[in-house]
């Protein structure tokens, strides 16, 4: 959530948040920063990853080739649970967020509301397509800082500016110029145009 990695040389001090540091040959660091200390990590022989919880059941990246539409098909159609839910879900798709899942949504034309049981196989595809692109995009900008990441370091994202719906309650809509509207679904904050979400 609010995890960041930096490099440093090895001599510089060790700011408070940095809880696990990497250290190389050409003494420099890989440090690994966590506010909020939401991250975990586990250190595992390769021949037991299997065994780490929450590995196995690890759902596909965005950028995977593996991430088809048939894939997220089989996935949503049996579930009647809110498409915004389903994105959420981190055995099906591994790495969209709130603030993502909104965003892929928003792009596909989907109502968060929608239920995977009525999702059809080429709002599947838009959802790959979309979710590749935003996912791309994100990283090359250093990700989205909103809020509580000031950063003591100075390092901040730049995804934010390219926000659609996500904490855009009551703003127009970039695209059609209806108003966003904010509602929660599966117990957390979701923004979405009732115009282009239908
Ligand atoms: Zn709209």
């Amino acid at each position: 959530m609010e995890g960041k990695y930096f490099i440093k040389n090895h001599d510089e001090e060790i700011n408070k948040h940095e809880h696990i540091i990497f250290t190389f040959d050409d003494n420099t660091d890989l440090r690994y920063h966590d506010t909020r200390k939401f991250g975990r990590m586990n250190l595992v022989l390769k021949k037991d990853l299997e065994t780490v919880e929450g590995v196995h059941k690890q759902g596909i990246e965005p950028i995977d080739d593996k991430l088809t539409k048939e894939y997220l098909y089989n996935n949503f159609s049996k579930r009647k649970l809110p498409m915004k839910t389903l994105l959420l879900d981190q055995t099906i798709i591994s790495g969209l967020g709130n603030i993502y899942a909104d965003e892929v949504l928003f792009a596909a034309k989907i109502n968060p509301t929608k239920l995977g049981t009525s999702i059809t196989l080429d709002e599947c595809q838009k959802i790959v397509d979309v979710s590749k692109e935003i996912i791309k995009e994100a990283i090359k900008c250093g990700g989205t800082t909103i809020r509580s990441y000031t950063s003591s370091l100075g390092v901040t994202g730049r995804f934010q500016q390219n926000l659609k719906v996500h904490k855009r309650e009551n703003e127009e809509c970039k695209d059609c110029h209806s108003i966003i509207k904010r509602i929660v679904v599966g117990g957390r904050s979701t923004y979405y145009c009732e115009n282009c979400q239908k």
